[in-house]
This record gives C-alpha cells, sequence and structure tokens, in this order.
C-alpha cells in the first residue's frame, strides 16, 4: 500500500465519525501523490504526512448562556489549531446547528492549504459552535459571543491564532466578541478580523470572498479565451459570500440569474437585483421569498434546484456537499463551461470527478475563496501598522492575489503532468510551501 493510502487509513481509523474530515484528507492526500513519491523516504522518516493529517491542537468547550426568558442553554465551542507552519492559525469561526468536530477539522485542514495559496504568512485554523444564531434577539447573540469568547481567549492571539467570521458570524457576532476579548485582555490587538471599520476592520473585507471569486474566475476564463461579460451564471447561497459574488459578477458584465437560502431557490431572468437582495438578507435577516414577492418577474421555489438552471458558469457559494452527482450531470448537459466553488467543499466527490471528466473548468474552494482570508491578512498588516488602507488599495491587492493565485496553481498543476487539472494544482502548490516550512522546522 502506498504512503498516501496508509495515512488516509489511519485518519480514517482514529478519526470515527467524521466523513467530513476524512473526505478532505483523501481529496488532498490522493492528489499529493505525484509530489509525495518523489520524496517518499524522507517523508516517511519523518512522519510528515501524519503530522500534517494531526492537528497540532484542538480544543473543546462548553459554552454556557442564558436567553431572553432567563433559561440557561449550553452549547459547544471549538478550535481547532491544525498548522502554524508558515504564520499564525487563521481561519474562521462558523456558527450553525450542524458544527461539530468532523466538520471544524475538514475546514481547518483545508484552511492550511488555501492559506498557503493567498502567498501570505497564515497557518491554517477553524473554530465555531453548533449554536443556532437564527431566530435570537441581540441580546442573546451577545450574551453567546461573550461566553464564547471567554474561553476561546485563552487560546488565540494576534501572533498566535487570529479567527474571522464564516457561516453565521458576521460583522455582528465578531463585534461582540471583540469587545469581550478586550475586556478580558485589556489589549486592543488584531486578534480578530471582520471587526467593524471603526475598531481595525478593514475595507474591502466584506466583499472579499465574492469579489476574489471572480476575479480569479474571470482570469481563468481569460486564459482560456473566453469574456466573462454576457455570460449567465447561477449561483446558490444568498449569504456574505453569494451576495458579493453576484454585485462583482455584474459589475463585470454578466448576468446572475438564481440565489438561494436554506429553504428555497430564487430564477430572475431579469438577474438578480443585488440592492434588494442585500436588504433583505443583511439588513430585515428575511427569507428568499420575499424577494419573489418584491419582483413579480422572478420565481421562488421551495427546496434544492439551482442546478438545473442553464447557465455557462456556476458558483456554489452556500455550503458543504451541496452539489451532488446528479447537480453535475445537470450542469454538463446544459453545457456549463466553468464552475467555481465559492463556498468551502460544495461539491461531492462524485460531482467533482463528473465534472472534470466532462471538460468543466473547475475552481476547488481552497484557490476560489481563497480571497476571504487573504484580505484577512491584509487586515492583520493594517492592524500592526495601525494604518487604514483605501478600499481601492485593498480590491487591488486582492485582484493581484487572485491572478497570481491562478497561476500558480495552473504551473504546479503543469509542472506534475496535470495541466488543467486545479484541485491536482492547488492542491500540490499549497502543500509544497508547507512542506517545506515544516521540513526546515525540524520535528515539532
Ligand atoms: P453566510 O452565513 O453569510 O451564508 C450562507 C448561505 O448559505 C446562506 O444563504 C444560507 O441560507 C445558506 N446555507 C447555509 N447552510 C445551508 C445548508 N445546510 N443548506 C442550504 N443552504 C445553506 O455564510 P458565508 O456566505 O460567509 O459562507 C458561505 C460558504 O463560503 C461557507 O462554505 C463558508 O465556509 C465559505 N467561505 C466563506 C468565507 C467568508 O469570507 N465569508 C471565506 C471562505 C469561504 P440561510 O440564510 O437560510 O441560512
Amino acid at each position: 500500500m502506498s504512503y498516501v493510502n496508509e495515512v488516509i487509513e489511519q485518519v480514517i481509523r482514529e478519526n470515527p465519525n467524521e466523513p467530513e474530515f476524512h473526505q478532505a484528507v483523501k481529496e488532498v492526500l490522493l492528489s499529493l501523490e505525484p509530489v509525495v513519491a518523489e520524496h517518499e523516504e524522507v517523508f516517511r522518516r519523518d512522519a510528515l504526512l501524519e503530522r500534517l493529517v494531526n492537528p497540532e491542537r484542538q480544543v473543546k468547550f462548553r459554552v454556557p448562556w442564558i436567553d431572553d426568558n432567563g433559561q440557561v442553554h449550553v452549547n459547544t465551542g471549538y478550535r481547532v489549531q491544525f498548522n502554524s507552519a508558515i504564520g499564525p492559525y487563521k481561519g474562521g469561526l462558523r456558527l450553525h446547528p450542524s458544527v461539530n468536530l468532523g466538520i471544524i477539522k475538514f475546514l481547518g485542514f483545508e484552511q492550511i492549504f488555501k492559506n498557503s495559496l493567498t502567498g501570505l504568512p497564515i497557518g491554517g485554523g477553524k473554530g465555531g459552535s453548533d449554536f443556532d444564531p437564527k431566530g435570537k434577539s441581540d441580546r442573546e447573540i451577545m450574551a453567546f459571543c461573550q461566553s464564547f469568547m471567554t474561553e476561546l481567549s485563552k487560546h488565540i492571539g494576534a501572533d498566535t491564532d487570529v479567527p474571522a467570521g464564516d457561516i453565521g458570524t458576521g460583522a455582528r457576532e465578531i463585534g461582540y466578541m471583540f469587545g469581550q476579548y478586550k475586556r478580558l485582555c485589556n489589549q486592543f490587538t488584531g486578534v480578530l478580523t471582520g471587526k467593524g471599520l471603526p475598531f481595525g476592520g478593514s475595507l474591502a473585507r466584506t466583499e472579499a470572498t465574492g469579489y476574489g471569486l471572480l476575479y480569479i474566475t474571470q482570469e481563468l476564463l481569460r486564459c482560456h479565451g473566453i469574456d466573462i461579460a454576457g455570460k449567465t451564471i447561477a449561483v446558490s447561497g444568498a449569504g456574505n459570500v453569494a451576495i458579493y459574488a453576484i454585485e462583482k459578477a455584474q459589475q463585470l458584465g454578466a448576468k446572475v440569474v438564481t440565489c438561494s437560502d436554506s429553504t428555497g431557490w430564487i430564477y430572475d431572468p431579469d438577474g438578480i437585483d443585488v440592492a434588494l437582495l442585500k436588504n433583505i438578507k443583511e439588513v430585515r435577516r428575511a427569507r428568499l421569498t420575499a424577494y419573489a414577492d418584491e419582483k413579480p418577474n422572478a420565481v421562488y421555489h421551495e427546496g434544492r434546484g439551482v442546478w438545473s438552471t442553464k447557465c455557462d458558469i456556476a458558483l456554489p457559494c452556500a455550503t458543504q456537499n451541496e452539489v451532488g452527482l446528479e447537480d453535475a450531470k445537470l450542469l454538463v448537459a446544459n453545457g456549463t463551461t466553468a464552475f467555481a466553488e465559492g463556498a468551502n467543499m460544495p461539491t461531492t466527490e462524485e460531482a467533482t470527478a463528473y465534472l472534470q471528466e466532462n471538460g468543466i473548468l473547475f475552481l476547488p474552494a481552497k484557490a476560489a475563496n481563497a480571497g476571504g482570508v487573504a484580505t484577512s491578512a491584509l487586515e492583520m498588516s493594517q492592524n500592526s501598522e495601525r494604518l487604514h488602507w483605501t478600499f481601492d488599495e485593498v480590491d487591488a491587492m486582492l485582484k493581484k492575489i487572485m491572478v497570481n493565485l491562478y497561476h500558480n496553481i495552473d504551473d504546479a498543476a503543469k509542472k506534475y503532468g496535470f495541466e488543467g487539472n486545479f484541485v491536482v494544482g492547488a492542491n500540490i502548490a499549497g502543500f509544497e510551501k508547507v512542506m517545506e516550512a515544516m521540513m526546515a522546522q525540524g520535528i515539532v
């Protein structure tokens, strides 16, 4: 059995009931086979892959908080500090009832390579809780965030671990967490990113993941002789990533005809009205049915179905495993040209294989959505300098990072004989830098 397969088996054996983590490890390690084969003896001796798949540290803690009726609730908090070979741990905090250790580990593992691909000095980590922010009052959200940070503050720091937002953790939650950290530690430092502008946040961070997704997709298409202007795009999700992906796509001259949330999806033949979508999701925090109520040409469908829409470009921006084999078949049958993952691991293994085998240009999440964490790292730089950069400065850096990232993964794929396979290219390019740093730092 190959070294890679031995380590995959070990991960499955030692981490039972963590299917998402198994999926992420398998996907990355299998694509690293050509690099591992070149260095197998040294990697085995130094247990490099075993060290890569075992987090440096994982913390699990109780988060008690009191609701508006005086009832106490107990949620579980997590922070997985996966790999600090190239910089302080960096990765978001997810607040969603589906959160468990396996989900946080899959996200943290992916984050190692994504952060490496940005070219910036940030290691990989992830955290969160099974707390559901939906339907909670502001005071309840604050109570949860303060309790969560009371424990988390013992494990993070501006030079140690710098968490950020993710599903369910937006500007409001980051604000409450930052306030509590400052109060507990008596330090005003860049310990969290995604902060509000008056207290150390970066311009363009809110837009960064969605905008970055479009910058890299535009570069991919440009290098294949395709102009993004005039193309029809299907987007899933209606959160932070989806909204700003839609906004930038429209600025680049494309037409986005769908969006979705966890209850249903919208088809708008006139192109999604971003201002209305922002108002519904960011201000009113309402369901997408409100969109169809206000736009007579738009149709609301219950349940899933975005991928049945005919589109040139598909951008899944909601959650993991939201694109299955049947969806992939529909996309191929409908003549889709490019597929770029805005969400983390939105595509199942079978669907990814099917899309790639059928010639769809496929950009994996760790490359396609790296704009968010890249801009978080730019927020850290501004905090260290105690300066603010303009929106245009940050946006220009983001664009440069995404264009360079595309060429790095393209070059890595070509170097190992996998031209056009950006999944392999991204894993190899992300891994090489981390591997070099781990080897140089000895057995730690
Ligand atoms: P948000 O919470 O802002 O939005 C998530 C969207 O996806 C919402 O529309 C939500 O619907 C929908 N959704 C969530 N869970 C499910 C589910 N189980 N089934 C169907 N729909 C679901 O999160 P973000 O936009 O920040 O994140 C989206 C994805 O992008 C995640 O995978 C995240 O890890 C990834 N990502 C985010 C980055 C960022 O900077 N924000 C950076 C890199 C990756 P509803 O409104 O009904 O809950």
